[in-house]
């Protein structure tokens, strides 16, 4: 049978050192995940789970040249687009109900990205309890670089995540700090969902995010896992 109408392409994300992509299925976003400082090494039994929220695997833009930003348009319906600079995980084996010490074998990759938010819609639909889709999962709401594959650098469970918007350093931490961290954090989400071969899971964002306005160049970097780079006209 033929579709009624053309179906929507894959979303590839390009694989560093290859001319392959990586195809996108869902993003998941974790919400608040670093503390202002590194949390004692064991573990803290306080802290609260994670909580999760989601983008259309069509918000991604492909971004990964620092010397080449990605110009994208200003969203509508905002007055405060935020930043959130983050580390992405690529899961390339899915499963569900994924234990910690096998978390790692499920990823496929990583990569710098950013979680723009329009934080006015956000706050709005929190005051309220309603949804944050519309503060989250809009068009091109989440520029990513290239996915860097773990059989070629690890898993960086420390190292530098930084933005800088027009020149500026605005966030600034290490890895390490994650609340939870990258296997915890696939555990915790693959017991509330299937986790499936291209689903990438953005990790959350340092302190210091803040507002863009047209004009200004966003270029984060993770260590070791490339830089996503964005102008907004
Ligand atoms: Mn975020």
């Amino acid at each position: 049978m033929a579709y009624v109408i053309p179906p929507p392409p894959t979303v590839g994300v390009p694989v560093a050192g290859t001319s392959d992509l990586f195809p996108v299925r869902r993003i998941y976003c974790v919400g608040r995940n670093y503390a202002a400082h590194a949390r004692e090494m064991g573990g803290d039994p306080d802290r609260e789970p994670p909580f999760f929220f989601a983008k259309p695997s069509d918000a991604i833009v492909v971004a990964g040249d620092p010397a080449n930003p990605v110009r994208i348009a200003y969203p509508p319906a905002t007055r405060n687009l935020h930043h959130e600079m983050e580390l992405v995980v690529a899961i390339g084996r899915g499963g569900a109900d994924i234990k910690v010490e096998r978390a790692l074998e499920h990823v496929y990759g990583y990569a710098a990205g950013l979680d723009m938010t329009r934080r006015d819609l956000q706050n709005a639909a929190r005051d309220k309890g309603r949804p944050w889709d519309m503060g989250k999962g809009f068009d091109q709401s989440a520029p990513i670089g290239l996915i860097y594959r773990a059989a070629e650098i690890g898993h960086p469970a420390a190292g530098e995540i930084r933005l800088e918007v027009s020149g500026k350093i605005r966030q600034h931490a290490n890895l390490n700090e994650l609340i939870w961290n990258v296997p915890e954090t696939i555990s915790c989400l693959s017991g509330l969902v299937a986790l499936g071969p291209g689903d990438l899971i953005y990790t959350g964002t340092p302190e210091g995010v803040g507002a863009v306005v047209a004009g200004d160049t966003l270029i984060g970097t993770v260590e070791g896992c490339g830089s996503v780079a964005i102008t907004y006209v």
